[in-house]
């Protein structure tokens, strides 16, 4: 959608939990721009290599060309002064610095377009999204498919044992879930079902 009227820039966010179609509505809405010969250029964070280092790829195989950047700062510096439209995906994981970016380039006219994940592996918001939320005029927020039951799902499932905030990974590190079947600790107790399997092992080792 592009509802702007000569050159009021716009910014528009897309979050959910992973698998909810959130780089699909990205690269659908980046590609009708294309299409209008409106000049485009999108990034992700060079954190997030899973697929493809030159593209954005959706889980169901949707691609467009990208470019990694490690935060704002070298997106701004990317920035050709021509461009029209900006599409960013997994915007959670390019740091505060983004927000302030936006903004100014919405000022300048550009229209933005961002997609991320709205809430982390423990259901926390994930910052920056809620201040993008914040900022931006218009917002969709997608649901995927709970793989324990089939309701509506917002839950990003972490399904291996780790502590960390980032665990970059898609299928089988991470499944959505519903807020019922969403269980934030599982991770956590794998962690500790582990730890006590190895020291457990150790004490073999020992005897
Ligand atoms: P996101 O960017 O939100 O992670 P994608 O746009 O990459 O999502 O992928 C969405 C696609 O993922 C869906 O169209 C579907 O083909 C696939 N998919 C895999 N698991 C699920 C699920 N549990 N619920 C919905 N879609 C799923
Ligand atoms: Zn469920």
């Amino acid at each position: 959608m592009n509802i702007t009227k000569g050159n009021i820039g716009w910014i528009e966010v897309v979050c959910g939990p992973m698998f909810s179609g959130k780089s699909e509505e990205l690269i659908r809405r980046l590609r009708r721009a294309e299409i209008a010969r409106q000049r485009v250029q999108i990034f992700k964070p060079a954190i997030d290599q899973r697929y493809s280092d030159g593209h954005i790829v959706s889980h169901s195989d949707l691609k467009i060309n990208s470019e990694c950047v490690a935060n704002a700062d070298e997106l701004e510096k990317k920035l050709d002064w021509r461009t029209e439209v900006i599409g960013i995906d997994e915007a959670q994981f390019l740091g505060e610095g983004v927000v302030d970016l936006v903004v100014r380039l919405a000022d300048l006219g550009k229209r933005i377009i961002i997609a991320g994940l709205d809430t982390d592996y423990l259901g926390r918001p994930f910052h920056p999204m809620p201040e993008l939320l914040a900022v931006a005029d218009e917002i969709m927020k997608t649901l995927a498919i709970c793989m324990q039951c089939g309701n509506p799902a917002k839950h990003t499932q972490r399904l291996v044992a780790s502590e960390e905030l980032v665990v970059v990974g898609a299928a089988g590190m991470y499944e959505a879930r519903c807020r019922r079947c969403f269980e934030p600790n599982l991770a956590k107790l794998q962690q500790m079902k582990q730890s006590a399997a190895a020291a457990m092992g150790k004490g073999a080792e020992v005897k």
